[in-house]
């Protein structure tokens, strides 16, 4: 696969936009990482990297690797140095539309023309930032799934004036760093898959708030059918945590306004309750030792 480009930049040294640096770095690009908090990248690369370690993640960049890529990644104060000769910047600042407008005002004013502006929010369509940036035609979401060393699909979305010449070149971009491009063809809050794991918790909690079948057996169905190891998605949502869950939950429904998009009261008061899953020690299940791990939770015996 030829590079489409080579010079790309990542605004927002978090979670997200330091391992996007790293996976661009990984495979040949010239990456410069922004923050405005000094040493964020370096710094999120620790977190990551012993995190990664201590979940046994097997990471898209082998481990003998990362130290290099860390080290070829620019990192920068500030935005000028980072973006002014990027052909790609990639956001990843905080879920905040006024930041990521104000951002992509920056952004059209400080970059080549020709560079392409992508937003990597989780429920943000770039339609609503295109016009701060004064290049709608040149704008894209490409949104990555967490941990991106485990999870190597990106969604690409375009806004209402993208160039397909302009979604091309982000589907050869996320192809060469290893990745699988979800391209989306109209705009939809959720993107791709987001979408379908949200109809899936939508269903398994709107059974389990009324009463109708046992979180377990939910997880022991999903469990056998898919063949995952880690438990179900009530699993999964106590892995992501019942609060973020829930608030994700209320983006849907804030947006259609359908009663049977608002997620239960139920899961409201475990919430209430501090049950929040993995992180407080109780959710659905309880930590450290939830019992869809134990060998009896699929046994074939009363
Ligand atoms: P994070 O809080 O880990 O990182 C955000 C970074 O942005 C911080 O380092 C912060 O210092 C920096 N920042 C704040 N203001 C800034 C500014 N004006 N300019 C540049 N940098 C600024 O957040 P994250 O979890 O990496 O999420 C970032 C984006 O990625 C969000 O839009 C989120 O929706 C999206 N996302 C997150 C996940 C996830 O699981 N965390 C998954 C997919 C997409």
């Amino acid at each position: 696969m030829t590079k489409p480009l080579e010079k790309v930049a990542v605004v927002g040294a978090g979670i997200l936009g330091t391992q996007i640096a790293l996976l661009g770095a990984h495979t040949g690009y010239q990456v410069k990482a922004y923050d405005p908090v000094q040493n964020a990248f370096s710094e999120t690369y620790q977190k990551i990297r012993l995190d990664l370690e201590a979940k046994n993640v097997m990471p898209l960049i082998p481990w003998d690797g990362w130290e290099e890529c860390k080290n070829s990644v620019q990192e920068t104060t500030s935005l000028d140095e980072a973006v002014s000769d990027a052909e790609l910047v990639i956001e990843a600042v905080p879920e905040d539309v006024n930041l990521k407008n104000e951002l992509f005002k920056q952004l059209g004013m400080k970059t080549i023309p020709s560079a392409i502006l992508a937003t990597n929010s989780s429920s943000i369509p770039v339609s609503r930032m295109e016009d701060s940036s004064g290049r709608p035609e040149r704008c894209l979401n490409i949104h990555f799934y967490f941990p991106i060393q485990g999870i190597n699909i990106v969604d690409i979305m375009g806004g209402t004036k993208t160039l397909p010449e302009v979604m091309q070149m982000g589907i050869d971009w996320i192809y060469s760093i290893g990745c699988i491009p979800l391209k989306v063809n109209k705009e939809i809050l959720g993107f791709c898959f987001n979408r379908v794991w949200r109809a899936i918790k939508r269903e398994v909690l709107y059974m389990w708030a009324n009463g109708f079948v046992d979180f377990r057996d939910t997880d022991r169905a999903w469990m056998v059918f898919t063949k995952m190891k880690e438990g179900g998605p009530f699993a999964l949502m106590d892995k992501v945590g019942l609060d973020v869950v829930y608030d994700i939950e209320m983006v849907y429904y804030n947006e259609s306004k359908d009663p049977k998009d608002k997620p239960p009261d139920a899961l409201l008061e475990m919430i209430r309750r501090g049950e929040l899953g993995v992180k407080t020690g109780k959710g659905f299940y309880t930590y450290p030792d939830p019992e869809f791990l134990s060998p009896d939770f699929l046994a074939p015996k009363k």
